[in-house]
């Protein structure tokens, strides 16, 4: 049965980073095997200004029926797709790698890997305006912190063992308190510390290589993994997927950089990375590896856009790294 994934461009840079890792994903589907069955389909700004929706009913039922989502970023309408799917199909956990790669110019070495809590928190949506006060629920479950604590579990012990979790129990003690009960039952056995969102954003930058698996919750995950990307050097680096229990969707950490956008010069790493998740996602880490080489290969031989020394174009480093991939 082959994987049916549903490829949506997106906004800004989205349709040229996208189409740059189609080239990477073909080439590894082709070369290792993997069956793969490809559909495109519209939404965000895009598909606003077409039909009026950011989300077309089409599109909607193709990503319904597929196993995986791979997108490009979205712009103004992020809320209505990317946070949209994410509850819809219950993508609890959100995984980014980040590692400073050679021929990037990192701010410092780091290799760690942030598992954030994805769909609750402050992002659930209840805000509520009253005259002249505005109150935003924070909501923080057992259930939700128990089943992402699980996923860092199992980062950890596919690397070091290790977890931090990031939160702020000692000023908002009922809240990040459970957050942290319930991730510190689940991660027993495994060396495990605690950093206050403050102190990890000093330390992401003063001693990165301290953090191998990151655990915290959905909003310190949003800002803190912003910060380590540049520590790695650029946003244009950083992959991330969102991962369920049935459906997981990949997509670069980036926006859709609209200041940049239809010239051919946005970095494709970050989507052609997520792609190598979503191929360790239908675990074949071989796959997803050979493509994690091509693109060291890659950065080391200068082909690279603009944004990390380079002069080379999304397309072309879409090439190279496909064809880098298909030759191991
Ligand atoms: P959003 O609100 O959706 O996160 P944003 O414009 O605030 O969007 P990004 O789109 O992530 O943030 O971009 C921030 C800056 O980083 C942009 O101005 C852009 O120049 C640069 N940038 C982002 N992604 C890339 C990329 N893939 N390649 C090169 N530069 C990028």
């Amino acid at each position: 049965m082959p994987y049916k994934v549903l490829v949506i461009p997106g906004d800004g840079i989205g349709p040229e980073v996208v189409e740059a890792a189609l080239y990477v994903i073909n080439a590894t589907a082709r070369k290792y095997g993997v069956e793969l069955e490809l559909k495109t389909a519209e939404a965000g700004d895009v598909a606003l200004r077409k039909y009026g929706v950011p989300m077309p009913p089409e599109t909607l039922s193709l990503a319904d029926a597929a196993d995986a989502i791979f997108k490009g970023p979205i712009g103004e309408s992020a809320y209505d797709v990317t946070s949209f799917f994410r509850m819809r199909y219950l993508l609890y956990a959100n995984i980014r790698p980040v590692k400073s790669l050679p021929g990037a110019t990192a701010i410092k070495e780091i290799d760690c890997v942030f598992v954030r809590e994805n769909v609750e928190d402050v992002y659930v949506g209840a805000e509520y305006r009253v005259g002249d006060v505005a109150i935003a629920l924070k909501v923080i479950t057992a259930q939700g912190t128990r089943r992402v604590a699980r996923v860092a579990r199992r980062y950890a012990e596919m690397r070091r063992r290790k977890v931090t979790i990031v939160h702020k129990a000692n000023v908002l003690r009922v809240v990040d308190g459970l957050f942290r009960d319930v991730a510190m039952e689940e991660l027993r056995g495994l060396e495990v510390e605690q950093v206050y969102v403050d102190a990890a954003a000093m330390e992401l930058v003063r001693d990165p290589l301290r953090f191998d698996v990151v655990l915290t919750t959905n909003q310190y995950g949003d800002i803190l993994t912003d910060l380590a990307a540049q520590v790695a050097g650029g946003i244009g680096l950083a992959p991330s997927a969102n991962i369920g229990d049935s459906k997981a969707m990949f997509e670069p950490v980036h926006g859709a950089a609209f200041d940049i956008a239809g010239r051919g010069i946005a970095n494709p790493i970050a989507t052609i990375l997520s792609a190598a998740m979503m191929f360790e996602w239908m675990g074949r880490e071989d796959a997803a590896s050979a493509i994690r080489r091509a693109v060291v290969e890659s950065l080391k031989r200068g082909i690279k856009t603009p944004d990390v020394g380079g002069n080379s174009k999304t397309i072309e480093v879409g090439k190279y790294i496909a064809a880098l991939t298909e030759a191991q």
